[in-house]
């Protein structure tokens, strides 16, 4: 039966994706099942999307709710649920306003945007440049592929869209080289995930911050993958002690539906005016009734938070512990929360898919770095599941 679906997806989809050969169908908290039963115990979740699990009942049911009362409706009129999930966000954090899209990439080029405009409002003479990191990753759109340090997503699209400057991440004093007259802001995952989960160093957000405020550089933390309780705090940015003036979320905003945002002080928002930026569907009811049933669920007594960061360090310390048992397979784990990367001294694929042959998907990044992204839900003993497969992996 399954590959009756194999051979029309092949048929029917662009082929953009090397998918695995695994139909999925349904899902209920860390557990997914493909069209042909099998179970698998899902460490990729989306991708950092699906942070309360699969179909969390909260999530199912707001949605089901504003569905039967109004999916959507234009952006020329005020959306109630769009405007709860944005106090809730400006509650949450240190921006004043919001800016609703649909996804990761679009939520970058609004940020863009923003800061270049904020940029022709305040400065004398034409600031656009926007330094950013290698390794990065913004999206796929030209505007946040350009800014995405890494050729390989840009090769084939050129001339891609003019004013960034790549420097190497986590290196201060290039980052402090690269800022000329042109330099309207600097724009940076708190951890590159798709990069292999780079992490910073302890200080090199603040230093980024004091570069920031020297120059009167607009500071960008692309928190797509780090945001929403990621590494066991709402925003990475917390865990650094520093404001920036922008930040954009989508992955794990939602529970698992399409929604992105862009989050500023009163003073940057103010660049974008009627008419400056727009989305047809972004901020629509359905997509912001399932974000706020979401970050309520995620904060509910702060249990999950608090759950994510526990889980996040017995992770590592498993993860650590099999580094121990194979230093020729494993060079280094790193991460936060649940944002959990194992670099090792071969392709990652196979491994990738032998754990997939075991009911376990995981994910594999920059070619070597075994990736995890589960659910925030995720417990011990899933966690003891997957070291198993992989200890038995390695082994052989
Ligand atoms: C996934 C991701 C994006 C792109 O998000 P899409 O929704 O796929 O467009 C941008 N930045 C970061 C840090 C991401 O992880």
């Amino acid at each position: 039966m399954d590959t009756k679906y194999l051979d029309e997806s092949k048929k029917y989809l662009m082929n953009t994706y090397n998918r695995f050969p695994i139909v999925l169908r349904k899902g209920r908290g860390m557990k997914v099942w493909s069209s042909d039963g099998k179970e698998y115990l899902d460490f990729v979740g989306g991708i950092a999307v699906n942070c309360l699990g699969h179909c969390h009942p909260k999530v199912v049911i707001a949605v089901q709710k504003q569905a039967q009362r109004l999916i959507h409706v234009s952006n020329l009129y005020h959306i109630e649920p769009q405007i709860k999930l944005a106090r809730l966000l400006v509650e949450l954090s240190f921006a004043d306003k919001v800016f609703f899209c649909n996804s990761g990439t679009e939520a970058i080029e609004g940020a863009i945007k923003l800061a270049r405009k904020y940029a022709k409002d305040h400065s004398p003479h034409n600031k656009f440049e926007i330094i950013t990191a290698y390794g990065s990753f913004h999206g796929r759109t030209m505007g946040a592929l350009s800014a995405t340090g890494q050729e390989k997503i840009q090769k084939g699209f050129e001339p891609l869209l003019p004013g960034f400057r790549h420097v190497p991440f986590n290196d201060i004093e290039a980052l402090r080289k690269a800022v000329t007259d042109n330099t309207c802001a600097v724009l940076l995952e708190p951890i590159q995930g798709e990069g292999g989960v780079r992490m910073p160093s302890n200080d090199y957000f603040d230093q980024v911050r004091k570069i920031c405020d020297e120059h009167k550089l607009l500071l960008i933390l692309d928190e797509i993958q780090t945001g929403m309780g990621r590494t066991g705090k709402f925003f990475a940015y917390e865990h650094f002690n520093i404001k920036p003036d922008i930040i954009t979320l989508a992955k794990g905003l939602g529970g698992g539906v399409a929604i992105g945002a862009v989050l500023a002080k009163d003073s940057v928002a103010a660049s974008f005016q009627h008419g400056t930026h727009a989305s047809t569907f972004g901020g629509n009811p359905l997509a912001c009734a399932a974000a706020e049933a979401t970050i309520e669920t995620l904060l509910e007594d702060g249990f999950i938070l608090d759950s994510c960061r526990r889980m996040g360090e017995y992770f590592i310390t498993r993860l650590e512990k099999l580094k121990k048992d194979y230093p020729s397979t494993i060079i280094e784990t790193r991460g936060l929360g649940l944002l959990i990367g194992m670099e090792l001294t071969q392709a990652g694929s196979p491994i990738v898919e032998a754990c997939a042959k075991r009911g376990i998907l995981i994910n594999c990044t920059s070619g070597n770095v075994l990736r995890f992204t589960p659910p925030l839900i995720v417990v011990e003993k899933e966690i003891d599941d997957l070291i198993d497969v992989l200890e038995d992996i390695f082994e052989k």
